[in-house]
């Protein structure tokens, strides 16, 4: 294709681009494929790594995931864990209380909470494509385009044509910055420390959750499958810096762990300093419009959020399914997009807002939290909101949000 090739003929989309082989990038491509556009992913890692951290699939996600290819719950649960229970403690190991997951979820959604490994998640979205259509070792510098196509450039002057370029490439998307130009992304003022190893941990059943609460600092435990545990520690600080080397980020963190149950730190002594994922927590403002012309957004790439409602990569696959739907229906990339962005940005705004918020709670006093929760929640309660969050169906979202703030 060449982008001054002149007036066409074919249908609205034929060949699409996505910047990653990330969550969201490999879902879309797995649903725009089977609309029959010919998709090619770019991702800029040279090998798929076991990269990344655990990360926990709600009903939400589940139910997007199963409109773009049935039959994939199964195969989660099996590779990562369906999480019976969760389990709240304090920092010195003494149980809190424990909330039935398994049976409420189902009851009230018709799916699990599954956790699972980024990467393991990463691979079996990988294996529903022809491998011809993923292209490793390509980070996307930005694109030029037109009325008749777009131009995508790669590091080390590789370049490629397309009718569509999604930007399914991350908090520090490229193809955002070149769309939008909005700079860095936001310090939500919490530092995280993330890594998954095979181990076996006498706080953790194999089919639990455990949330450690200490001051102003949380740590989380997840099973993600195959005998393999994530933990995941975030700490309320005003310092956003990354250290340095990798024995400088274990040794922070162990520091930030100082007085915190003995089998907890035993844990983090226990990981490879090459295994942990140190970083900022960071959001963005939510946008009015996220695509101009052929190329649009997707997941964290549009709508970055905190992880506190563990919903980033939930709403990412939203975004797959929905985006694919819109160009089932749709006669043109214009009405495509625009009905995309209209199912789109309220809910994930409303998401957004509610994480950030979520974020800051986790690091309150107790009773701090509970009276600024009676006054924000006065309106709604948090279990509606929970259900009008998992109980997103493709095809039958209630389009029209509550007000919850
Ligand atoms: C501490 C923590 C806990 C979390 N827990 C949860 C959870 O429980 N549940 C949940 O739903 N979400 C969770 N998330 C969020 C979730 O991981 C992300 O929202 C999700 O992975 C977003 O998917 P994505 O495809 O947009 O981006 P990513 O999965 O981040 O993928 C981006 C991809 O883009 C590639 N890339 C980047 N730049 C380029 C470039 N220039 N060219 C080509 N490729 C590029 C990267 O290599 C990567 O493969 C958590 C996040 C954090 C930080």
């Amino acid at each position: 294709m060449s982008l001054d090739r002149g007036v066409s003929t074919k249908p609205i989309v034929e060949k699409v681009a996505i910047a990653s082989a990330g969550l969201g990038g490999l879902a879309t491509a797995i649903a725009l494929r089977k609309q029959g556009f010919d998709v090619h992913v770019y991702e800029k890692a040279q090998e798929f790594r076991r990269a990344g951290a655990g990360l926990g699939l709600a009903p939400n996600g589940l139910n997007s995931l199963a409109a773009i290819e049935p039959g994939i719950v199964e195969s989660l649960k099996s590779s990562g864990c369906d999480v019976r229970q969760g389990i709240f403690k304090k920092m010195t190991g003494e149980t809190v209380r424990s909330n039935p997951i398994r049976s409420t979820y189902l009851e009230k959604y018709g799916q699990p909470l599954i956790t699972i490994w980024w990467w393991r998640l990463q691979q079996i979205l990988a294996s529903k494509l022809p491998p011809e259509t993923i292209h490793l070792n390509h980070r996307c510098v930005g694109f030029e385009q037109n009325d008749n196509g777009v131009e995508i450039y790669f590091e080390g002057g590789k370049k490629v044509y397309a009718d569509l370029l999604i930007g399914a490439d991350g908090l520090n998307s490229v193809i955002r910055e070149n769309l939008i130009g909005d700079g860095k992304p936001h310090y939500l003022g919490s530092m995280s420390w993330r890594a998954v190893i095979k181990y076996n941990h006498e706080l953790l059943k194999p089919d639990e959750l455990v949330f450690i609460k200490g001051n102003k600092q949380i740590m989380r435990l997840l099973n993600v499958g195959d005998g393999y545990i994530c933990w995941i520690t975030r700490k309320l600080l005003s310092d956003c810096s990354v250290s340095d080397s990798a024995t400088l980020a274990k040794s922070r963190v162990l520091n930030e762990l100082a007085g915190w149950e003995e089998s907890v730190r035993a844990l983090v002594e226990a990981t490879e300093a090459e295994q942990i994922l140190e970083g900022p927590i960071c959001d963005r403002p939510p946008l009015t419009h996220w695509s101009k012309g052929r190329v649009t957004l997707l997941g964290d790439a549009a709508h970055p959020m905190a992880p506190a409602l563990g919903q980033g990569a939930n709403t990412t696959f939203e975004d797959a399914y929905e985006l694919q739907e819109c160009f089932s229906q749709s006669s043109s990339i214009k009405e495509a997009l625009t009905t995309y962005e209209k199912r789109r940005i309220e809910r994930t705004q409303i998401i957004q807002t509610r994480s950030a918020l979520g974020e800051m709670r986790y690091y309150e006093a107790d009773s701090e939290t509970s009276s600024r929760q009676t006054q924000q929640q006065s309106q709604t309660t948090r279990e509606e909101f929970q259900d009008w969050l998992h109980n997103y169906k493709p095809f039958l979202t209630d389009s029209n949000p509550k007000q919850f703030f």
